[in-house]
């Protein structure tokens, strides 16, 4: 992997008007130049797409990224969708190291004893281009570093950045933990993640709320080939993914996830810190009851841990997006925020974010001008896409879901009941059959309840 040591003359490099900035990025890398163009801090899927896209544009990247390597520290459950992937990389999949294409996906919906399982298998995501896959992060971020170098980015592992350098209101590079001390750049790109400290110091957002944060533990369990091939009828380099919600999460808001690899199995668990908190519950504790719960034992049995990790992942969606830039300075990814807990998006989000901040960047180039004003683009692109018109449309589903711990408690159980019913044939008529179903509706939840609970849900969507 790349350079470890930064270049020389980024040192103290004095700050560069718009005009100076007409020289061709090349030599702005040269030792005893001048800085950079832009400055990644954190090379996950977010400022590894934003250094893609800026560096094809020509411009001089440096990605700063705190870990040994890019992906030895970042968790992911982990499915990753093709086509915004293919926005950066077009026709990735032929290279990269996937784990499996996506031929199912679905919800399984788990009471005590049971799983109602609703899922989708498509012919049409057994081809090129294909929908989605599995990665395991540790593998798949080091490749994604490498095509953001191939493509003329310098890549600095075990680097830390410790503070963003703010001139007059304006970012004009940072500080890392190394000899080598400040370095400046046009426009820095904040790809952090989660916690993003230095979001935090510039005030562009206060404490994350605990109610808005999921803490995820996640093992990856090691099973021969053809067992997981059998298992979830697959074959190939074919795969499936589940979300799992219900009686798993213990009544805290929360979601596991049931995903295949090569020749391992991703399985975990995240829920809430607030809930975490209330309840006491051990995260790891949750995790090894699901791995007992009968719809998944069998699945896993015979298999063996190989990795253990926990993460957190940010939840809160519009209602607590950060300031998402300033002079010289964007945020993306989850340092700003952008996951969908609903649809289990993040990795997309993270990478279109990053590469709209590229566009930006470009575009802040070519004016010489990376004012705030300048910056705000960033923030129509946004709204313009997905990103935001998705995040605002769910935003109030988090807290609906928060204020109805019945749907998570009550539904999965009763409806698990309810088909126990329906397909135990006991010479009962069905007539008969269908009032004690009924009766058990209502037993557990009122009627209007029930309407309540759907009519507050649709609103919640609309
Ligand atoms: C358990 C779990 C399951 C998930 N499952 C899915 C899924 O299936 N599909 C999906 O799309 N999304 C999923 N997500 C969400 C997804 O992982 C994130 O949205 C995505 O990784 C965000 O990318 P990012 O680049 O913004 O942040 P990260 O991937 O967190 O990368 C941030 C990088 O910045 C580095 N860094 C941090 N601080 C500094 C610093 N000061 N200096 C230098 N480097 C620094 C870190 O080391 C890291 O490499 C999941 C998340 C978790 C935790």
């Amino acid at each position: 992997m790349a350079t470890q040591t930064l270049p020389a003359g980024t040192q103290g490099a004095p700050a560069q008007t718009a005009a100076q900035d007409k020289a061709p990025a090349a030599s702005r890398r040269e030792p005893g130049k001048t800085r950079f163009d832009v400055i990644v801090v954190g090379a996950g899927p977010a400022g590894v797409s934003a250094a893609i896209t800026a560096a094809k544009a020509g411009l001089s990247v440096l990605i700063l990224e705190r870990g040994d390597y890019p992906g030895s520290k970042n968790v992911m459950g982990g499915v990753l969708y093709r086509q915004p992937t293919d926005v950066i990389l077009p026709g990735f999949w032929r290279e990269a190291p996937l784990e499996r294409h996506l031929v199912e996906q679905g919800y399984w919906l788990m009471s005590e004893r049971g799983a109602t399982k609703f899922s989708y298998r498509g012919e049409d995501w057994d081809a090129e281009p294909y929908n989605a896959f599995t990665v395991l992060r540790a593998r798949f971020d080091r490749w994604y570093a490498q095509q953001a170098e191939k493509a003329g980015a310098i890549l600095v592992p075990e680097t830390t950045v410790d503070e963003v350098l703010v001139r007059d209101g304006q970012a004009v590079g940072v500080r890392v933990g190394r000899d080598q001390g400040e370095i400046y750049a046009n426009v820095v790109i904040l790809a952090d993640g989660v916690n993003s400290l230095l979001a935090k110091s510039l005030g562009l957002h206060q404490e994350w709320e605990p109610h808005t944060i999921a803490l995820a533990v996640k093992e990856i369990i090691a099973l021969p080939r053809e067992k997981i091939e059998s298992r979830f009828q697959i074959e190939g380099d074919q795969g499936v993914a589940y979300e799992l919600l219900g009686s798993i999460s213990k009544g805290m808001v929360g979601i596991g996830f049931l995903y295949t690899n090569k020749d391992t199995i991703s399985i975990g668990m995240g829920c809430m810190l607030s809930d975490f908190a209330r309840t006491g519950i051990k995260p790891y504790e949750l995790l090894d009851q699901l791995k007992q719960h009968p719809a998944i034992k069998p699945v896993l049995a015979g298999g063996e841990t190989r990795e253990y990790m926990a993460h957190l992942i940010p939840e809160g969606g519009y209602n607590s997006l950060p300031k998402l830039y300033m002079g010289g300075l964007l945020v993306v990814g989850d340092a700003a925020q952008f996951v969908n807990a609903l649809t289990r998006e993040g990795s997309n989000m993270a990478m279109i974010s990053g590469h709209l901040a590229a566009m930006t960047a470009i575009r802040a180039h070519q004016r010489g001008d990376f004012s705030a004003a300048s910056m705000a683009y960033y923030r129509d692109l946004l709204e313009n896409s997905f990103i935001l018109q998705d995040l605002r449309r769910f935003r109030k589903i988090m807290p609906f879901v928060e204020s109805r711990h019945e749907l998570i408690t009550v539904y999965p159980e009763l409806l698990a009941e309810l088909l126990q019913d329906f397909y135990t044939v006991d010479s009962v008529p069905k007539t008969q059959l269908f009032r004690r179903m009924m009766r058990k509706i209502r037993a557990r939840r009122r009627w209007t309840s029930v309407l309540g609970d759907l009519w507050k849900g649709l609103r919640a969507l609309s």
